[in-house]
């Protein structure tokens, strides 16, 4: 279908590749320029998608609402699960556990964030552990799930959630909604890509079969490869292995399990970590490990031993280096996706800096040709994005008190500025400080600092005013509304049942 745009030849934004991020990126772009321009998207069946990227964060619930999507037939047509935190096994050291829960925790008091009053408490014997004043983490420990405000006491905070899916279904959802919006895809091999011989920028692409898909505009959304970004344009990748070692993984699915925990598990092992992500129809797993510190046989036997369930085949080997590129919208070409770097998926950012990035072109997007300022500005808030999470992952690895080689190293290893100010602050007096517009807030960096182990000499002196019964008091009072809370919520398994259980599973 033609768009209606008025203007006589409306621009093409090409779209290569379709994998999670080339279908998120149409649907998006089909549902806001889809009257404005045309957009087409190649793919290729004989090259194939990653097929995993299953956990998410709860922003992933602003995409579909943005674009119009009923929460409950997405959850239907994903087999998905909901997600209301991470559980850290053994990273601190075999046996230890902790949540990195979504949410707020416990109640402010004036100036001084909450958890200076749990350091202070801690301190003088009157706190338990972090996690009971945590709505999000309590109900995840008890498999609860419920949508919407707290029911029984209003100055509990919301409970924020994401969702664990089958990210192949995801793509196909994210088809049907984009070519119902006139997006137009074309299966193929890009087997070339065309430049104009004077500005450089990407005029076609070529498919093995001949024909020439020509646009303005073309998003990079071709996978770790980069065929645009890096093998056109040739943008450098900035390798930050020396920071996150992990470079190899093993996928596998394993059988349904009737527990559907709320959230996603991540155990450490001897040379990284294993993920379990519980959805409707299966259990995805996968190993992630530093390949100088195990071998592929040795990471195979490792993930196998430690399912829950039957596995569905055999494990899938993946390969990544931990970077970004340095310029991830160069020329009139934007990579979105693995094609624009990886932070390994250890808190389940990826998705969502496809999201961010389609965000941001639509908020940057150039008239009839894009400017370096444009570019520039693109560039910069990327960088500024992935830095920050990148230390926030950083960290989990750090603050470790593990005895295995791979571990000692982590601890010894040195760490971006950024992060070493970070961790200085805290250790003083419990000072957290969110900068700009990162995406982990304090309380993300709270349950990190606080789940590894690093304990802070002091806290605000603000926190220190209430008498230590009246604090003890406080909170009491929090840990006992929040346990009246969850335990009237519906089991999360009951919850999927009565909202938005998947056909194949019900
Ligand atoms: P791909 O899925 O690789 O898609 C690339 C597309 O480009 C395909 O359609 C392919 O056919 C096409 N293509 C490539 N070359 C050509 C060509 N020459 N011609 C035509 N088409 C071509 N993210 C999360 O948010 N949560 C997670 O839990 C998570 N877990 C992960 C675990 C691991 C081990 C890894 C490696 C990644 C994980 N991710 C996770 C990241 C997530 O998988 C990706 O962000 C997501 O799948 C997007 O991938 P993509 O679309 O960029 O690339």
């Amino acid at each position: 279908m033609e768009p209606d745009s008025g203007r006589a030849d409306p621009r093409t934004i090409v779209i290569a590749g379709g994998g999670t991020a080339g279908w998120m990126t149409a649907a998006a772009l089909g549902r806001f320029l889809g009257k404005a321009m045309r957009i087409r998207l190649v793919e290729s069946d004989e090259i194939g998608t990653i097929g995993v990227g299953e956990s998410t964060i709860p922003q992933i619930r602003v995409f579909n609402q943005a674009l119009g999507i009923d929460e409950d037939s997405f959850v239907r047509a994903t087999q998905a699960t909901f997600k209301l935190a991470i559980e850290f096994v053994g990273w601190l050291r075999p046996g230890h556990r902790y949540m990195h829960a979504f949410g707020d925790i416990g109640r402010d008091s004036g100036l001084a964030p909450f958890h200076h009053s749990w350091l202070r408490g801690r301190r003088e014997g009157v706190a338990r552990d972090l996690a009971c004043y945590s709505l999000n983490n309590m109900a995840a420990l008890g498999e609860r799930m419920q949508r919407g405000p707290a029911r029984t006491a209003a100055m509990l905070p919301d409970m924020p959630y994401a969702f664990q899916f089958d990210a192949g279904l995801y793509a196909a959802f994210l088809r049907r909604f984009a070519e119902e919006r006139g997006v137009v895809r074309t299966q193929g091999r890009i087997a070339q890509v065309e430049r104009d011989a004077q500005s450089g920028d990407v005029s076609a692409l070529i498919l093995a079969d001949g024909q020439s898909i020509r646009g303005d505009m073309f998003i990079d959304c071709t996978g770790f490869g980069g065929l645009l970004i890096a093998r056109t344009l040739g943008s450098e990748f900035e390798d930050w292995s020396h920071w996150l070692p992990c470079d190899r993984a093993m996928a596998v699915p394993s059988g349904r399990t009737d527990a559907f925990t709320p959230y996603t598990r991540a155990t450490a092992h001897g040379a990284g970590w294993q993920w379990r992500i519980p959805l409707q129809h299966r259990t995805g797993n996968g190993i992630v490990y530093a390949s100088g510190h195990l071998s592929d046989d040795e990471a195979a036997s490792r993930l196998l031993a430690n399912l829950d369930s039957e596995p569905l085949g055999d494990p899938r080997p993946l390969r990544f280096t931990t970077g970004k590129r340095k310029e991830m919208w160069k020329a009139n070409v934007i990579a979105v996706g693995l094609s624009a770097g990886f932070l390994e998926p250890l808190e389940s950012t990826s998705i969502h800096l496809i999201q961010t990035a389609i965000s941001r072109l639509l908020k940057l997007l150039p008239g009839d040709r894009p400017t370096q300022a444009q570019r520039d500005r693109f560039n910069r808030e990327s960088d500024f994005e992935y830095a920050r999470i990148r230390d926030f992952l950083i960290l989990h690895y750090r603050a470790n008190a593990r005895n295995e080689l791979f571990w000692q190293e982590r601890r010894a290893a040195t760490v971006p500025e950024a992060l070493a100010d970070r961790i200085a602050l805290w250790e003083a007096d419990g000072h957290i400080v969110r900068e700009q517009d990162e995406l982990f807030t304090e309380v993300a960096w709270l349950q990190v600092f606080a789940g590894q182990g690093l304990v802070p000499a002091g806290n605000h002196p603000l926190a220190d005013v209430p008498s230590r019964a009246g604090l003890a008091e406080y909170l009491d009072l929090i840990e006992k509304l929040i346990a009246r809370e969850v335990a009237q919520m519906p089991t999360h398994a009951g919850f999927i049942a009565a909202h938005c259980a998947a056909r194949a599973a019900a």
